[in-house]
């Protein structure tokens, strides 16, 4: 791909002139009699045909006269004499331009452009669950409205097509075209009327199923790999499985993967927490928990210490597997909540005094006198009574600001 655009020292080109037409279009662009393949050298100020020595030597000249930075710079000028150099220093590009001109580069480039041209992406989202990064899959899909190519016209729009009228079947018209503002030059382009094809089809001939368009909406089967640790919003890309149509390359489909939540495991990165309620005995004297694990098995979590509410124990690499790396595996963290007995008789609760440690309640602590006695409520029914009333109360004015 040449580096410089389609306007410039080359003058302007219409923008259809990558659209789709057919790649041997170019081949019978008519060769224009004088070749334009002297202004790159005069720009560089050396005589045509220069070797590229000369022209690297005139480059480096021009350059340090011309550069913006300097006293006298010019960087219009200096803009000229960078892409000059960028052609006639290149060997690929100076034979070109010096057998077939400007034209001869424009041709290149958009014979270029042609063959990378690509139809647009098909993109769509895609649901999966948290057992599918654990473990990968493969999701089949029916995808539908995909543009394919037309199968009983094989893509051609029709049969017996006629010379389009606009261009009488030469596929290049000629256009006013606008190289700068005020200044209209009459070019050749494409016929927009047949998209430089030079043939359309009577309304007789056109494609029954896709209407002379080549093409028709379609389903496609695809099959989505979800690879093991799979990221959130992933985009999984099928090569060439979407949009077709005649002259393109096919398209890509683009799966944006989306991670559906989980029951009881919530991911971060590698690694899954979950919440488990146990009760007070087991916080207090042990537990041996069966876990069930996103590959399908049960596990045994057990330990001897003690629980305390809302702590967080881990089970080593029984995680999700890395992305990318899939032996490794991240952690599995359990939060426990403490299931506390909602009453207890008072022979319970004896007993309890005798095993426990800690100061006794019924022991007054020894003191002497009597102490005014409070009894302990909801702490969070009271909250709520609160603020009931605040918003009941009409006679409170909220306080907007202070000013002291
Ligand atoms: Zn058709
Ligand atoms: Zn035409």
């Amino acid at each position: 791909m040449f580096g410089f655009p389609f306007s410039g020292p080359f003058g302007a080109f219409p923008q259809f002139m990558d659209e789709e037409m057919d790649q041997d279009f170019y081949e019978q662009f008519p060769q224009q009699e004088d070749v334009d393949n002297k202004e790159l050298y005069e720009i560089l100020e050396i005589p045509p045909q220069s070797d590229i020595a000369t022209v690297k030597q005139a480059y480096k000249t021009l350059a340090k006269k011309y550069h913006p930075d300097r006293p006298g710079g010019n960087q219009q000028k200096f803009q000229l004499i960078q892409k000059a150099n960028e052609v006639l220093s290149d060997p690929e590009k100076k034979k070109i331009y010096d057998k077939q001109g400007k034209q001869g580069l424009l041709r290149k480039l958009n014979v270029k452009n042609q063959q990378f041209k690509k139809c647009d992406p098909f993109k769509l989202e895609h649901k999966i669950t948290l057992k599918d990064v654990y473990q990968g899959a493969y999701h089949k899909k029916t995808l539908t409205n995909v543009q394919r190519t037309c199968e009983s016209c094989q893509g051609q729009g029709g049969q017996q097509p006629s010379n389009c009228k606009s261009c009488k079947g030469q596929k290049i018209v000629q256009m006013l075209v606008q190289v700068q503002p005020g200044l209209n030059v009459v070019q050749q382009a494409p016929c927009p009327d047949c998209k430089g094809k030079g043939q359309i089809f009577l309304k007789e001939n056109e494609c029954k199923q896709c209407k002379g368009a080549g093409r028709i909406d379609g389903e496609v089967e695809i099959e989505i790999p979800i690879e093991k640790g799979v990221p959130d919003e992933y985009c999984v890309k099928l090569y060439g499985k979407g949009n077709q149509k005649p002259g393109y390359e096919n398209g890509d489909v683009y799966v944006y993967l989306q991670i559906e939540q989980h029951p009881q495991y919530i991911r971060k990165g590698t690694d899954l927490f979950y919440q488990k309620t146990i009760s007070l005995k087991e916080s207090l004297t042990g537990l041996n928990l069966e876990l069930e694990t996103l590959d399908d098995k049960i596990i045994n979590v057990t330990t001897n210490q003690i629980i305390k509410p809302n702590s967080i124990m881990t089970v080593k690499e029984k995680g999700l597997p890395t992305f990318k790396d899939e032996l490794h595996f991240g952690d599995l963290h359990i939060q426990f909540n403490i299931e506390f007995p909602t009453q207890l008789n008072q022979n319970i609760k004896n007993q309890i005094v005798e095993i426990l440690p800690g100061p006794n309640s019924t022991m007054k602590n020894g003191n002497t006198y009597k102490l005014e006695e409070f009894q302990l409520g909801e702490f969070e029914k009271h909250l709520a009574k609160q603020e009931e009333n605040e918003e009941d109360d009409p006679n409170q004015i909220g306080v907007e600001c202070s000013i002291f």
